[in-house]
């Protein structure tokens, strides 16, 4: 088990209400069992179990991830001595560098958060989807109204105020891509994490015959590589690493460990939107050491097989290495647990396939002196549907991935 950050969930209510949140609106209520913020005793069970766990691993680095609900609607003070008591840690392990990143709504940023983000050195990102269409669509406060030009004034006071502004983007395809692409840049962010939407084969919005994801995405990937001033874009750096051999991990999904605001230790959180109550594995970092997380089902899952233990046409995938099924939420039936291909299966094969033929015209001695083949998505996606309806692509790992069936 190697996670390298943990994402704190230091307030569990937020001053926003996305109607694509997978905290409050994705049929999940466990929130409202949940203290509103972490208390000081589950912070010195934290820091103490990091300890523990970086002197066990051997890290050399190690970020905390203040997150909610918005870890904004805490006091600063909450912040001061998160860092204070994280510094008498540190001194015990002097040779690791503790990171301290936040992940805002940021209605909330003004000059005084500025101030305590470079007194600090935390690193904020914000949740901004783009266009005001794209994010007034989704991203709204309790009244129904729509949080862009509050996000937007946050985001230019950081550039301002600490030189850069780094930003997650839930992926609106009603938006074009390139207009979405070129709000970002007249924002003047430093990276944008397109983030494709949280749903599961029970709840997908979009036309399981088309492509549109892959559409928009290619679409963006196209203006994104010929702009020589691109802002970063994760999953495109991310894919393009994996195809040129250059890392192993197609996703980070699971170099985290999620710990909720009463202390719960957790699997990643956007798992919330396969079921209420999906990720409580009754741990707590109160009483149990992080690795105790293996013991629950979806804990092992998560951190030690979500790339190996795939369904029967992941296993047969000829792209599988660079794809790996997926991320996890997007293979959840509630009829047959995590035994499926993910539901963006098609696009992802599209976009992969797009992205290597990109990159094969950017490097074609790279590809020709290594005799890789292009990879031709129509018949991918011809040959996993032939293997489906052969049913000769039973996983053998079937029982397992079922266990997590809720009907
Ligand atoms: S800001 Fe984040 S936590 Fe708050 S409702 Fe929106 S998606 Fe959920
Ligand atoms: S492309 Fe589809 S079948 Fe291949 S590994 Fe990804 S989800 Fe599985």
């Amino acid at each position: 088990m190697q996670f390298d950050a943990l994402i704190l969930k230091v307030a569990s209510r937020c001053n926003l209400n996305c109607s694509y949140c997978f905290m409050y609106n994705l049929g999940d209520t466990t929130y409202k069992g949940q203290p509103k913020f972490m208390s000081y005793e589950i912070i010195d069970s934290i820091l103490e179990k990091t300890r523990r766990y970086i002197q066990k691993y051997n890290k050399k680095e190690f970020s905390f991830i203040f997150h909610g609900g918005e870890p904004l609607l805490i006091d600063k003070e909450f912040y001061r001595t998160f860092v204070a008591k994280a510094n008498n840690i540190n001194k015990l392990l002097p040779n690791v560098i503790f990171k301290y990143d936040i992940q805002t709504n940021g209605v909330l940023i003004d000059e005084d958060w500025c101030a305590l983000f470079r007194e600090l050195n935390i690193y904020p990102s914000t949740s901004v989807d783009g266009t005001k269409e794209a994010h007034d669509m989704f991203r709204v406060d309790h009244r129904g109204n729509g949080s862009y030009d509050q996000v937007c004034r946050g985001v230019r006071l950081l550039k301002e105020q600490i030189g850069y502004a780094d930003t997650v983007c839930v992926v609106n395809i009603k938006e074009d891509a390139d207009t979405m692409y070129k709000s970002f840049k007249k924002m003047n962010v430093n990276s944008v994490n397109f983030l494709i939407p949280d749903y599961t084969h029970d709840n997908f919005p979009f036309d399981k015959n088309k492509t549109e994801m892959a559409d928009w995405l290619i679409k963006l990937f196209d203006v994104w590589i010929q702009d020589s001033e691109r802002y970063k874009i994760p999953i495109f750096i991310g894919l393009v690493n994996r195809l040129l051999g250059i890392t192993e991990q197609t996703n980070n999904e699971s170099a985290v460990l999620v710990i909720e605001t009463n202390g719960e230790i957790e699997a990643i959180d956007s798992l919330k939107a396969c079921g209420h109550g999906f990720t409580k594995s009754g741990i707590n970092v109160l009483h149990n050491d992080f690795s105790d997380i293996k013991k629950s089902p979806l804990g092992k899952l998560y951190f030690e097989e979500s790339t190996t233990k795939l369904c029967g046409q992941c296993l047969s995938c000829p792209i599988k290495d660079v794809c790996q099924g997926g991320r996890l939420v997007h293979r959840y039936k509630k009829e047959n647990g995590f035994n499926n291909t993910s539901i963006y299966c098609n696009d992802l094969i599209k976009l992969i396939a797009h992205i290597q033929k990109t990159l094969m015209t950017i490097f074609p001695k790279l590809y020709s002196q290594k005799n890789i083949d292009c990879i031709k998505s129509e018949e991918i996606i011809q040959y996993l549907s032939k293997e489906r309806r052969n049913s000769s692509t039973n996983s053998m790992f079937s029982i397992e991935l079922e266990y997590f069936a809720s009907s």
